[in-house]
């Protein structure tokens, strides 16, 4: 055993083991550059990211129409103006991109919006991604992958393979969230579907599951879900859960990713930025596990009021892993609390945080910022261990944030650890 850590060099061992180990990114909204358009990045992009536009209307007299009329530059100067030039930009997500341009050596001192457009404009893509993971200090993403989505489908059908850098998720939500359409869509595509949802459709529902798995290669099967989710249920999610994914997650031997709490389309003039949170019921996710048990799940939630019911939830089942904290309750103040109340429930059990980034180089401050609350926690921790004679280790501690920052989440998925 290497010598133990004197306790007033805890924190600063614990810093720089957080900000020196890579991180597996295991739930982004980020796009592989072969994927051309889809992979948001830029300056112009960061700013009107729609955490950013809910804010922004918050402050300005132009309407919705106005906004969404206007093309993206003109969008990210109103902005700029408003939420960076007329108050201080300190909310969470604008803060987030002062991070960025910080970090790419920009002086953000100039508020100088033209030059920082310069610079992004300089990178060649294919260039830029590998410096944002590199100053993002991560080895890997995941994707989330939609074979509804129109504009994606067709690369995948082209034949596009992911690699060890952008691996893939399959998203179900329009599956699960709205059979009707889903099912017309599946008919369009050659599946014999009737819409009954009856043995003949469910069949096609399985074989539709196995082909996309086989073209993607996904590490889970992820779907957002409303606060009113429930299981057992006998509506069309409950059907599909129960009946064509279960099985097909089962037999492929994949997890599948529970993201639970949004509110669609609270405003719908927003658009992306339109949806809210709602509190979720907890049991539902303590049934499905009981109810497949040689299944796993990946849970997260969005309300901050369900998170300590999912920490006790996970006590109680060993094949649910829980995950990050994203959107509302991605800000430090909330992502502190959680952590710390995780460690305590679940030890090093879990997955503390995935950035859900949109644009490229959100990549940069959501894990920087994350990296600071976790630090202070684990910091925290050790000390307590420490406290009561138990040697803390800076082997112990890489180890351990090894796990958090990616390895527990392979372990649970059984995917080869790097
Ligand atoms: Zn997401």
């Amino acid at each position: 055993m290497t010598q133990p850590i004197e306790l007033d060099k805890i924190r600063n061992v614990v810093n720089e083991v957080v900000e020196g180990t890579p991180i597996f990114d295991i739930h982004t909204h980020l796009y592989a550059p072969g994927f051309d358009r889809l992979l948001l990045w830029g300056v112009d992009e960061m700013l009107t990211y729609h955490y950013l536009l809910a804010e922004f209307f918050r402050t300005t007299p132009m309407s919705y129409d106005q906004f969404w009329a206007m093309d993206r530059p003109a969008q990210a100067d109103a902005v700029w103006k408003q939420l960076f030039i007329e108050r201080s930009p300190l909310s969470e997500a604008c803060r987030g991109v002062l991070t960025v341009l910080a970090e790419f050596g920009l002086d953000v001192s100039t508020r100088d919006l033209t030059s920082f457009r310069r610079h992004f404009a300089q990178q060649s893509l294919e260039k830029h991604v590998e410096t944002v993971f590199a100053h993002a200090h991560i080895r890997s993403l995941i994707m989330t992958n939609d074979p509804f989505d129109d504009q994606e489908r067709p690369i995948w059908e082209g034949g596009w393979k992911p690699d060890a850098q952008f691996q893939s998720a399959l998203r179900l939500d329009q599956l699960l969230n709205d059979w009707p359409e889903a099912a017309q869509k599946l008919a369009g595509w050659g599946y014999k579907i009737n819409g009954d949802l009856g043995e003949g459709d469910r069949q096609a529902v399985r074989c539709f599951l196995r082909n996309w798995i086989e073209r993607m290669q996904p590490r889970y099967l992820g779907v957002s879900l409303p606060p009113t989710f429930t299981y057992p249920d006998s509506s069309y999610c409950g059907q599909i859960i129960e009946h064509c994914l279960m099985p097909v997650a089962h037999d492929a031997d994949l997890p599948v990713a529970l993201m639970i709490g949004v509110r669609r389309g609270v405003n719908p003039a927003m658009r992306l930025a339109a949806d809210a949170v709602g509190k979720a019921d907890v049991t539902a996710v303590d049934h499905l596990c009981r109810a497949f048990p040689e299944n796993r799940f990946l849970a997260t939630m969005l309300s901050r009021e369900n998170q300590h019911e999912l920490c006790v939830s996970a006590r109680k089942h060993p094949n649910l892993h829980v995950f990050g904290c994203w959107w509302f309750v991605n800000v430090p103040s909330i992502v502190e609390e959680i952590t710390r109340e995780r460690f305590e429930l679940l030890g090093l059990t879990y997955t503390p945080q995935h950035s859900d980034a949109r644009v490229l180089e959100q990549l940069i401050y959501k894990w920087s910022h994350t990296r600071t609350r976790i630090a202070r926690v684990l910091s925290d921790k050790y000390t307590d261990l420490a406290h009561t004679g138990w040697p803390v280790t800076r082997e112990d501690i890489g180890r351990d944030v090894e796990g958090l920052f990616g390895g527990n989440f392979e372990q649970f998925c059984r995917l080869p650890t790097m």
